[in-house]
């Protein structure tokens, strides 16, 4: 896996520097010919790259080029993309789980594509929970996937003949009257233990996996006891789910729960949306606004629109990034070089330790209304302060 440090270390390679991403999805037909259509768009590419830079085919970037080329050829990778930097100190190659954009670069590293797959793919993780037991999934970039399960053996030999005479059923056949409080009261206190366990493995998962967000689905007096066990930290995030599991076979129970984490995904983004539009404090609005307070440090999170990447002005001395049209920068005159979001944004991103939201959808069509892009101050105290990068872990197999 590649971790933070190792992004870290991509984003400061030394400059000049070939940046390919390529979908070498080996399941699409393009991708099944002679010449794969990966080798076929990259040998276009560079033509085109070379054409722009003048080099000779001699250069080192046409050496580059050839060192990917070959690569490809001998390897023909098996995942949905590869993410390839390469200079003459530099070889390195990601395999990547999401198909990507075909991209060529020189220059910096280019680290968008693999900043935007990381933000859409964090890792989450869901307890599906019924009287019988719970079921542990855990989302990453290979899908969904069941990583525990637990039983819920209620041990009923040690119990008084008479409330035992009522488990007929385990836990869902309730007598009446007086026995069934008595009953309940000793369910509800045997569940509260295997709750109590249920929210202990979510715990160690997600500490150990740097999980972010908690989907728990079943009845509420399940789930939201499973909410208040978790600690602090883990309870903020946890969202339940009304979920009736029925009798079902586990590849449906699945798919249920993708597309419940993919809704709630989807509100969870219009709603920082819709706050953004609706306050008029602790909030930057715009690209330049935005940019502005990212760079001051200010931001905890930063939405942006799935697709936005104006051309931007870095000032090759102070590398202040703003929309200036003005060849000087305003803060200490010197030369400005023209970039892009895309190319800035990897790296302000990580260095001011601010959180990425890429939308799309409706509420990329409301937050056209303010430029596409938008922030939260830190001062709104909107979600607490990742460390530094951590979003960007375990986004692929290295
Ligand atoms: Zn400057």
């Amino acid at each position: 896996m590649i971790d933070v440090l190792e992004f870290a270390a991509l984003a400061q390679l030394p400059e000049p520097l070939l940046t390919v991403y390529l979908n070498t999805n080996p399941g699409l037909q393009i991708n099944c010919r002679a010449i794969p259509g990966y080798i076929a768009w990259l040998k276009t590419g560079a033509r085109g790259l070379l054409a722009q830079f003048g080099e000779t085919k001699s250069s080192l970037l046409y050496a580059q080029v050839l060192r990917a080329e070959k690569y490809l050829e001998e390897q023909r990778p098996a995942h949905a993309g590869v993410a390839i930097f390469a200079s003459a100190e530099v070889w390195r190659v990601i395999p990547l789980e999401v198909e990507p954009a075909n991209e060529i670069h020189w220059g910096k590293p280019q680290l968008w594509q693999l900043t935007a797959m990381v933000e859409q793919h964090r890792p989450a993780c869901a307890v599906v929970l019924d009287l019988s037991g719970a079921r542990f999934y855990a989302r990453d970039f290979g899908g969904l996937r069941q990583f525990a399960k637990q039983e819920f053996d209620v041990d009923v030999s040690q119990w008084k003949p008479k409330e035992r005479a009522h488990m007929a059923k385990q836990g869902t056949r309730m007598p009446h009257g007086a026995q069934r409080d008595l009953f309940e009261q000793r369910l509800e206190g045997e569940y509260a233990h295997l709750l109590q366990d249920v929210a202990k493995t979510l715990t160690a998962y997600c500490d150990a996996h740097a999980v972010e967000r908690i989907y728990l689905l079943g009845a509420d007096r399940l789930t939201k006891q499973v909410q208040r066990d978790l600690p602090a930290r883990l309870r903020e995030q946890a969202i339940c789910i009304s979920h009736v599991s029925a009798d079902e076979p586990e590849s449906k129970t699945r798919a249920r729960v993708e597309a419940e984490l993919k809704k709630s995904e989807v509100e969870r983004k219009e709603h920082l949306v819709e706050e953004l539009l609706d306050k008029t404090r602790g909030i930057a609005t715009g690209v330049d606004q935005t940019l502005a307070q990212l760079q001051r440090g200010l931001l905890t999170t930063l939405v942006l629109s799935a697709g936005l990447n104006p051309s931007l002005r870095v000032c090759e001395t102070c590398d202040l990034v703003t929309t200036s049209p003005m060849a000087r920068c305003a803060t200490c005159n010197e030369a400005q070089a023209t970039t892009t979001l895309h190319e800035v944004l990897p790296t302000l991103l990580a260095k001011h330790a601010c959180r990425l939201e890429v939308v799309d959808g409706r509420a990329a069509v409301r937050l056209q209304s303010v430029g596409g892009m938008g922030g939260v101050l830190r001062t709104l105290k909107h979600e607490p302060v990742p460390p530094p990068a951590r979003h960007v872990q375990h986004y692929a197999h290295a």
